[in-house]
């Protein structure tokens, strides 16, 4: 036990730390406002072929209103996390469920879920107005109420029964192992992850959306051939109703091992050629090639594995509950607290991550330069680009900080000096 004194200090400390995130995550999106409004009006010289300046414009506009709308939402977030901790909101939901399911780790489960649960609903109204308002003022949305709300009730379904599969497996190990608990909820953690990166392609993401194959005999034929010259395996090509939500578009590769699928949405089908479809694919299968997906998946391992050692020697502090709001400890509260509290502390490794993937994403262009055609690639991410409404002009600043990948000019100049064009 500390003495009241400390217990103040880690209430300041958070506190401290909580502004900090917000100070700079609206510093950051001011200077992304402004920097985006300062080049509205010219386009980029490597794109003023490829881009109309009435595409560049609604592009910025685009960019602004969503950075204005997650400025907004900085500011609830963080008031959404004091009302949790130190505001007694987390305390008093734990207060709720012990008085509905007495002691326990079915209390404890109660507690957890019904703290996401609270979360999840505050965030709702931001969830609708960037469907129906933002995105459908810009054209993008396709999303129905009807699909909205279907689409809430079962992720909330699903977070229901995995959350609580693993908030009970957690509380439950917590509860019967020793000190050395947090090794073991680790370990359980990451065969939940494992098993979850194995029933997404199967059995998540179809409850979601309708996967057929892939069935233009033109287009197989090509991508059979890219595979087989780069010597990999994958099970299947699917086609996804992305245009059932939205008209962005997308690729991505899912499974792993022998189970491989690539997914292509069908709004990207329809915009790029096949040779373009042919380069997109040659760069998410670089991130096989490169082991991208392996590295990425310890570095996750890592990352848990010392966020449970922390939260096990958190949870045996007295001051970490009192700082934060809770008066009695518990494991439900320990696991909530570090829940909400830990990302005012490790928002400062964001740069370091995105760096790493911004890496990862140069180093697939140019597998895909090498094992397709670099031209293709940067023509298909210029149609992607003006198809998404990506800014061409992010700030540096922001970019650094939060793009996981490259910005466009950078990319595309790259991928130009791969085809021997200059840079
Ligand atoms: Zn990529």
């Amino acid at each position: 036990m500390l003495a009241p004194a400390q217990m103040q200090t880690f209430t300041m400390v958070f506190l401290l730390a909580l502004a900090s995130q917000l100070a700079v995550r609206l510093w950051l999106s001011g200077r992304q406002i402004s920097f985006i409004a300062r080049h509205r009006e010219s386009v980029p010289a490597g794109f003023a072929g490829a881009v109309t300046p009435t595409e560049h414009g609604r592009a910025a506009d685009y960019a602004v209103a969503r950075e204005k709308l997650d400025r907004i939402e900085a500011i609830f977030d963080v008031l959404v996390v004091l009302g949790l901790t130190v505001g007694g909101g987390i305390a008093a939901l734990g207060y709720r469920a012990h008085a509905m399911a007495g002691e326990g780790i079915a209390a404890g489960t109660l507690q957890v879920l019904a703290t996401l649960a609270v979360t999840g609903l505050l965030g709702l109204p931001f969830a609708w107005y960037r469907t129906f308002v933002l995105e459908q003022r810009f054209g993008f949305n396709r999303t129905t109420p009807g699909t909205f709300v279907l689409d809430r009730l079962k992720g909330w379904a699903l977070g229901l029964v995995l959350g609580g599969a693993i908030t009970a497996s957690v509380l439950w190990i917590m509860d019967r192992l020793g000190p050395s608990w947090w090794l073991t909820a680790w370990a359980a953690w990451l065969g939940f992850s494992l098993v979850i990166l194995w029933a997404w392609p199967r059995l998540i993401a179809p409850i979601f959306n309708r996967f057929s194959p892939l069935d233009d005999a033109a287009l197989r034929e090509r991508i059979d051939a890219l595979l087989a010259r780069c010597d990999f395996r994958a099970k299947a090509v699917y086609v996804m109703d992305g245009s059932r939500r939205s008209a962005h578009g997308n690729a991505y590769f899912t499974g792993l091992g022998r189970e491989k699928r690539i997914v292509f949405f069908d709004t990207l089908l329809a915009t790029l050629s096949p040779a373009q479809v042919e380069s997109v694919l040659a760069h998410e299968l670089a991130h096989f090639k490169l082991r991208h997906i392996p590295q990425r998946l310890v570095a996750s391992a890592l990352t848990s594995l010392a966020g449970f050692a922390l939260l096990g020697w958190l949870a045996g502090q007295a001051w970490f509950y009192s700082a934060l709001g809770v008066a009695a400890s518990s494991d439900a509260a320990a696991l909530l607290l570090f829940m909400f509290a830990a990302p005012a502390f490790t928002w400062i490794v964001s740069p370091l991550l995105t760096a790493w993937s911004r890496r990862h994403e140069y180093q697939a262009d140019a597998f895909a330069a090498r094992h397709s055609d670099a031209r293709a690639l940067a023509a298909a991410l210029v149609a992607l680009y003006k198809d998404n409404a990506t800014t061409l002009t992010p700030d540096p600043v922001y970019s650094a900080f939060h793009d996981s990948h490259p910005p466009p000019a950078t990319r595309i100049a790259r991928l130009m000096s791969y085809a021997g064009c200059g840079a």
